[in-house]
Parts: structure tokens; sequence; C-alpha cells
């Protein structure tokens, strides 16, 4: 009976979200206020993560009709990153954090072409991208995101298991599944604790939630699947090479962290640096070793390899500078924002954190100042409003601290829960996003091993066909509707 009362409430909520969406008037569709036979200005926005997307959205209801917008990302769809760690642990479908560009560019007004961005010919006002013709543009923004640091260590790459993409949750999901899979046939009792044992290197936001999610998963989930397996066995280990975990964020956070992990059985190992990883072990600079078979790269993040690329002035992690303006320098009417870019906080001199936060003010900020560009005004500085800083640990346990207000446990990991699912975008995936978790919450989660290897001979065929030619370039879809 409390369960049924708890599905009605959920369900009248997302009834109220699902109203306030489809009721709001429509965004301005692009070709409002448009005069016959008069060349609009094109904005191509490049990546559409966080800083890409709210870009683009800006671009397509602020535009008035007066500008094409066209938005390129390799993928079909938006990711939502901060909850992918629970993909990882089975608490979440992988469908429910992705939103498919097209139908978002239907809703707010701008153009979306599927395509490899592979360089950008600045003086030519060029985008070229894999299997397709160049993109011509009179305006840019730079939002390609950023990709997984291993520091140079060519056998973290090999061995490793990154922890940035829906397939990379779902690849480590399996990686998980097939390990206790193997331990449990496994009569060697030294290899079958290597294979339950699971390390973590990175103790920042998501090696600290991943931690906790991946110890609900065994203890919660896979233990009455696999009651034959002694669980003293498993370890999960944090590998942190500075000497606090959350190293970014506030000594409560990182304490509140440390003792949640801690006191659930989580290892922690501060001021260790990975120094090899092999298939079968991690070592650390300090001489320790840990036998395992899984372990997990979240030690950090540097610009896109695309970014990175470009002949411009670089910041940390070949990130690209921009000034106050988000402005790329040295290009004209060229924009960077997000993990891609490196403005620096006018107040502190310090470059503003990699945060999905900090992408959508500068996606924002970017595409205003791009109309503005157009329109001729005056343009606006970015400034960063940092709002809160919150960490889920696992089941009924979170910390958050905003206004220098610290919440935690169940409080704070339902504030978690709750800031998430607004943020997301889509009602379709807030909708599966809230049943996943109650699901997760009340009953068992499905620990069904999909296999989600690429499938290249496939991704070849299909970029091969001929009408990709006409797809891509200045070609009728790619084009923004006239
Ligand atoms: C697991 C995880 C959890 C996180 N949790 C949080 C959190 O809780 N809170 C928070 O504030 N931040 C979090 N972050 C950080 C946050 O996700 C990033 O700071 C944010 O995504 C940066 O936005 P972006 O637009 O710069 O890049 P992204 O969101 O990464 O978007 C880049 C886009 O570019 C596209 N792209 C890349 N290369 C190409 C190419 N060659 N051609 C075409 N398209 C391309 C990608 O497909 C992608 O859509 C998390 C990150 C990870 C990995």
């Amino acid at each position: 009976m409390k369960k049924t009362w708890l599905f009605l409430a959920a369900g009248g909520v997302l009834g109220g979200f699902y109203a306030f969406q489809h009721l709001r008037a429509p965004a301005c569709p692009s070709a409002n206020g448009h005069r016959k036979g008069e060349r609009r200005p094109k904005v191509v926005v490049l990546g559409g993560g966080f800083g890409g997307l709210a870009a683009a959205n800006t671009l397509g209801r602020q535009g008035g009709g007066l500008i094409d917008v066209l938005l390129v990302d390799k993928d079909n769809y938006h990711l939502f990153t901060p909850p992918i760690y629970q993909v990882a642990a089975c608490g979440v479908n992988p469908w429910d954090v992705v939103c498919p560009f097209r139908p978002l560019g239907d809703r707010n007004g701008f153009s979306f072409l599927d395509a490899r961005v592979e360089g950008i010919d600045f003086a030519g006002r060029r985008v070229n991208i894999a299997n397709g013709k160049p993109i011509d543009y009179d305006y840019l923004i730079i939002a390609l995101g950023s990709k997984t640091n291993y520091f140079h260590q060519a056998d973290a790459e090999k061995y490793g298991s990154p922890l940035k993409t829906v397939e990379d949750a779902l690849n480590l999901r399996n990686r998980v599944l097939d390990a206790f899979e193997a331990a449990s046939g496994e009569q060697d009792p030294d290899l079958r604790r290597e294979l339950l044992s699971f390390v973590i290197v990175g103790g920042g936001a998501t090696g600290v939630e991943l931690a906790g999610a991946l110890h609900d998963l065994v203890y919660e989930v896979l233990a009455p699947e696999y009651r034959s397996l002694d669980l003293s066995q498993v370890r999960i280990v944090v590998v942190e090479a500075r000497d606090k975990l959350l190293d970014h964020m506030s000594e409560t956070l990182a304490w509140e962290a440390m003792r949640h992990l801690t006191s659930c059985g989580v290892e922690v190992m501060l001021n260790a640096k990975v120094r090899r990883v092999q298939p079968d072990l991690v070592e650390t600079e300090g001489g320790q070793t840990i036998r395992t078979r899984t372990v997990v790269w979240t030690a950090g993040v540097e610009a896109n390899e695309v970014a990175a690329g470009l002949a411009v002035p670089k910041g940390k992690g070949d990130t690209l500078r921009v000034d106050k303006y988000l402005r790329v320098l040295g290009q004209p009417g060229v924009f960077a924002v997000g993990d891609n870019a490196f403005p620096e906080d006018p107040k502190t001199g310090e470059p503003v954190p990699m945060l999905a936060s900090v992408a959508i003010q500068g996606g924002e900020t970017a595409a205003k100042n791009a109309l503005r560009t157009i329109r001729g005004k005056p343009l606006i500085p970015f400034h960063y409003r940092h709002v809160a800083d919150m960490v889920s640990l696992g089941r009924n346990s979170g910390v958050a601290e905003f206004d220098g207000k610290t919440v935690r446990g169940f409080a704070g990991w339902l504030l978690w829960r709750t800031v998430h699912l607004a943020l997301l975008t889509g009602f379709r995936d807030k909708l599966g996003m809230a049943l996943d978790w109650t699901f997760a919450y009340f009953y068992r989660r499905d620990t069904s091993r999909l296999n989600v290897e690429p499938v290249p001979m496939q991704a070849a065929k299909i970029a091969q066909m001929p009408s990709r030619a006409r797809l891509t370039g200045e070609g009728k879809r790619a084009a923004p509707a006239a």
C-alpha cells in the first residue's frame, strides 16, 4: 500500500513536469523574422555536451530567426554524465542518461548533424569532419569536452577501464559481472580474491561515487545472486595521489566521504601515485601492489584531441585559452566553452573547474556573445557562479554543501537525487530515471550482462553509403531550415 502511494506521488510530480514542458510557449522557430533573399549568419556549435547544448538552445531560442544554428556531434544524443557510474552499478538504465538531439533541436530551434569533427580550418572558416564535406561557419562555438588523462601511462590505458561515456559505463558493468561469474567458478583462493578485487584510481567525485555504488552493488545485489562466494574476499580500493579525497571540494565534504567509505569497508589509499597497471595488478610508486583484474581509471581529464590539436594558445591540459568573453585568443568569431576551454576566474585568476555547471554557464554566455557580435552590441564577460557541491556516497548517504550549509546522510542523498532529476534533459529521461531509482531502491536490480562491444564493420559500411555525402556538408538535411 505504502509503495502504491509512493508510485502515485512520483507519478503526480512527473505529470506536473510533463505538463510544464509541453504547455510552455514553443521556442522561436529559426525562420521567424527572416527577410526573403537575405543570407543569415551561420553559427556552428561543435559538441552537444553540457556546454554545446546550452549554447545551441540559447542561440535557437534567442536568435529570433536571424541566424542559422547547427549543432555537430559524433553521437546523436546528449549524455548526462553525473549518474553514469550508476549505469555501471546496474542502478540506472543506459537510455535514461541520454537524450537524442533531433527532437531537442526541433523544440529549441537548431539543426543537428551527426558527424565526427576532425579539425578546424580557421583561415577558411570551415570545420573538417570525417566522411563528409567541410562545414562552413560565420561564428563557431567549440565545446568538444575532454578525454581521460592517463598521464602518459600506456599500460593504464590498455588495461584500465575509463568512465567517461555510456559505453564505458556498460563495459565496466560487464567487467564487474564477469569478474563475479569467473570468481564463482574459481577453485584457487588467490585467483578468486584477485577477481573479487576492484581498484578505482582517482579519488575525485567520480571515483568516490563509483566506490559507494560498487559497494552497494556487491553487498545488496550480487551477494544474494552468488551465495556460494565468500564476500570477505571482496576488496574495493580507491587509490588517490593527493592527501585527501575530493581534492577540489571542502574539507567537510572530503572528511565525510572518507568517513563513509571507510566505515563501509572500502579501502582508501591516500598519497599513493600509481606507477604501473598490468592485467592482474596495480602498483604504486610507494611499492604497494594490489592484485586485481578490474582497474577503473578516473584520475583526471585533459582537452579533447581535436581541441588539443588546434594551433592556438593553450592552457592546462591542452585546453583553449579564451578571453573574458570566451573568445578563443587570436580567432575572431570563435568561442570555446566547457572542459576544452581555459577561462580564468576574474576574481581569483585561477582556472575555473571542469564542471557541468561551468560548461552550461559558459555555453549560455558564448551564445549570447555570438548574438551580441552579430547585433553589434557590447559583449558580456563570463562570471562563473558556483551554486553547490554534492556527492552521492551510496544507498541513503550523500553530502552536499551550499551557501555555507552542509547537508549529510539521507537528506544529502535525497538532495543529490532531486537536483540531478531536475537537471536531466527531457521529460522521458526524468521519468525513466525516477522509475529506475524507485525500482532499484525497492526491488532487485537487473544484472543481465549485455554485450556492447562496438561493431566497426557495420559502422564502416554505413559511413560508406552514398547518401552519407549528401547528408553532410552543405546538403539539404545538414543546412538549417531556411
Ligand atoms: C562520470 C562523470 C561524472 C561527472 N559528474 C559530474 C557532476 O556530478 N557534476 C558536475 O558538475 N560535473 C560532473 N562531471 C564533469 C562534467 O561532465 C563535465 O565537466 C562536462 O560534461 C563538460 O561539458 P562539455 O560540454 O565541455 O563536454 P561534454 O559534456 O563532455 O561534451 C562534449 C561533447 O562533444 C562531443 N564530441 C567529442 N569529440 C567529438 C568529435 N571529434 N566530433 C564531434 N563531437 C565530439 C561528445 O560526443 C560530447 O557530446 C562528470 C564527468 C564524468 C565523466
